[in-house]
């Protein structure tokens, strides 16, 4: 199997979660690499690259962000997949790692099987393949878009989206079951100089699920954090 040559970096304080996670890590055939301060995780990250780095943001000292910011400023790790291990009432914190380029979160407590389902998934990622082509028709249900003629039809019936909720629609399509933050769904549709408010983008999705009638409900509300497209109700 392809994960068994995968080095995962896990940096964690508590001690009983970074035990059982390098057990449990180890055992599915991964490479693991451990650390319970940022400082230790910097210097081996640094002397061997990983292949993914699940990251503890609360963290003593250099924090589980300030980790995160790091990684992504250095050319030769700004592409190491990040999945953040968060606490419940972290929520500014998800948003922030998610903008500092974070791939995904897990809440703990988590169980070991879907923290895994979140490994595979991030390193199976292909950032070329991430956007779909302009001619590749995107389906859904009774929803199906069409990124080159700016076509979504709901049950066969064009929707009349305006060009921002398909870029919205689009861009959160584009990567079914991943967290979007409001300053990320921004970002993708409008580029980075558009002054941004959240409930601009709230004004968005309600108008698009409106529009989108009983394919609404694909576009789910992350509290605290933001959106994403749920494909498997
Ligand atoms: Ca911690």
């Amino acid at each position: 199997m392809v994960q068994e040559h995968k080095l995962i970096m896990v940096v964690e304080d508590e001690e009983d979660i970074l035990a059982l996670l390098q057990f449990n890590l180890m055992k599915a055939g991964y490479e693991v690499s451990c650390a319970a301060r940022g400082v230790e995780a910097l210097e081996k990250i640094a002397a061997k690259r990983p292949d993914l780095v699940l990251l503890d943001l609360m963290l003593p000292g250099i924090d589980g962000l300030e980790i995160c910011r790091r990684l992504r400023a250095d050319p030769s790790t700004a592409d190491v997949p990040i999945i953040m291990l968060t606490a419940h009432g972290e929520e500014e914190d998800i948003v922030r790692g998610l903008e500092l380029g974070a791939d995904d979160y897990v809440t703990k407590p988590f169980s070991f099987k879907v923290l895994q389902a979140r490994i595979q998934t991030v390193l199976r990622r292909n950032p070329d393949t991430d956007t779909p082509a302009e001619d590749d028709t995107f389906c859904c249900g009774d929803l199906q878009i069409h990124p080159g003629r700016n076509q979504v039809l709901v049950a066969g019936e064009p929707a009349e989206l305006t060009f921002t909720e398909f870029r919205v629609l689009l861009t959160l399509a584009s990567r079914p079951g991943w967290v979007f933050t409001r300053y990320q769904i921004v970002n993708a549709v409008r580029g980075d100089d558009y002054a941004v408010t959240d409930r601009a983008v709230d004004v968005q999705i309600a108008g698009l699920r409106k529009k989108l009638g009983s394919c609404g409900r694909y576009i789910e509300t992350v509290r605290g954090v933001g959106y994403r497209f749920q494909e498997n109700l």
